[in-house]
């Protein structure tokens, strides 16, 4: 199946980074989810994805299939340029940008909508981060993380959270009392200044209030899930610790999109997704991270169990503007492929796979965040 007419609405993605940032980031860093120097110099280069993707970079920007060449191609054309050429290659009809990655090192929102509309997510960790600097007590702390989103600001269409990356996904029901003591102890360490929130009780305490508030506006609550840099202990990111918190009728309202295909606990999210109603999937960088077979294994493992009206596509993009053109090629061609074997298999009729092909670029994104994009 050819899926290049569909416009893709990319439901997680990054901004891009300042072009000053940019020029001390080596290009190879954006193919790769280490951020040991040795493997960005000497690794990160051989891996079936940067080959691959160095063809096609090559190919768009009409230049030698070499990293040299691609960088000064790039030289030559500029961000913008650049931009416009991958984002328009990509065919996409709108993008929700988690802007919490790198605060300091991206452009803002409103630099992107120059190519494309964007919609926001709001990282919950990053902003607790921001509001504690100025809370006077936990209790002032509270309300001001509590208003941040009750009600979400115009522009936030969901929230993120990155608690897989602090103190993973267990997430633990915990006392007010306990997080208090905890919230001192973090306050202080910090000295005025943006302190890195890694406390298990005081992150496990604030998702809990930021999915109490979720449930009642019926905000989705991204979570990273799978792999993702090592800074996560990958043990503590298969979705099935979610359990508690999935159970919890209280947070039912919530929808809880899993990110990243949960790779490699691909079946585990597909599980997931066809039991609690208020779950969801997505393949964004599972693709276009792995190998063909790669993508390919993730995407099946997803749709093997999973209702296809809770798969959605995403690009996980960040740092380069190649990333949201790789991601949307292959997602494409992936999504086709699984669909076409659907077919062939009998699970599907040609007619359903059309269905399914459009409902999982766009159409499953625009239901779940009310998004009204023509
Ligand atoms: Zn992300």
């Amino acid at each position: 199946m050819d899926l290049m007419a569909i416009p893709v609405l990319d439901q997680h993605a990054h901004n891009l980074l300042k072009p000053d940032a940019a020029s001390q980031t080596p290009f190879r860093a954006a193919f790769t989810e280490g951020y040991d120097p040795d493997i960005i110099a000497h690794h990160a280069p051989h891996t079936l994805f940067y080959r691959r993707s160095l063809r096609e970079i090559a190919e768009l920007l009409s230049c030698d299939p070499n990293e040299q060449a691609i960088l000064a191609r790039r030289n030559e054309l500029g961000l913008e340029q650049l931009t416009n050429l991958c984002f328009a290659a990509a065919n996409m009809e709108g993008v929700l940008i988690d802007d919490g990655l790198l605060p300091d090192e991206i452009l803002p929102l409103a630099w992107h909508r120059q190519f494309v509309p964007v919609q926001r997510l709001l990282r919950l960790e990053v902003m607790a981060e921001e509001l504690v600097g100025e809370a006077e007590s936990f209790d002032d702390f509270l309300a001001r993380f509590r208003a941040a989103i009750d009600p979400p600001p115009a522009e936030v269409v969901g929230v993120k959270s990155i608690i897989a990356y602090r103190s993973g996904l267990d997430v633990r029901l915990t006392s007010f009392e306990a997080a208090r003591e905890k919230f001192d102890v973090w306050k202080v360490a910090g000295q005025g200044r943006r302190p890195r929130l890694e406390d298990k009780t005081l992150l496990d305490f604030l998702l809990m209030q930021a999915l109490e508030i979720a449930a009642r506006h019926q905000l989705p609550v991204q979570f990273h899930t799978g792999f993702g840099d090592p800074d996560l202990d990958l043990r503590l990111a298969n979705p099935l610790h979610l359990r508690p918190l999935l159970e919890n009728r209280r947070y039912r309202g919530a929808p809880i999109v899993l990110l990243h295909a949960s790779y490699p606990f691909m079946r585990e999210a597909g599980y997931l997704a066809s039991v609690y109603p208020n779950v969801y999937v997505d393949m964004g960088l599972a693709v276009p991270m792995l190998s063909v077979s790669g993508m390919r294994r993730a995407l099946q493992g997803l749709l093997e169990l999973a209702p296809f009206s809770k798969l959605m596509y995403s690009s996980d993009a960040h740092l380069i503007p190649e990333l949201y053109y790789l991601a949307a090629k292959w997602g494409r061609i992936i999504l086709g492929a699984a669909l076409e074997e659907a077919v062939r298999d009998t699970d599907l009729t040609a007619t359903e796979a059309d269905e399914v092909a459009e409902a999982v670029l766009r159409g499953n994104a625009r239901t779940l965040y009310h998004l009204s994009i023509s």
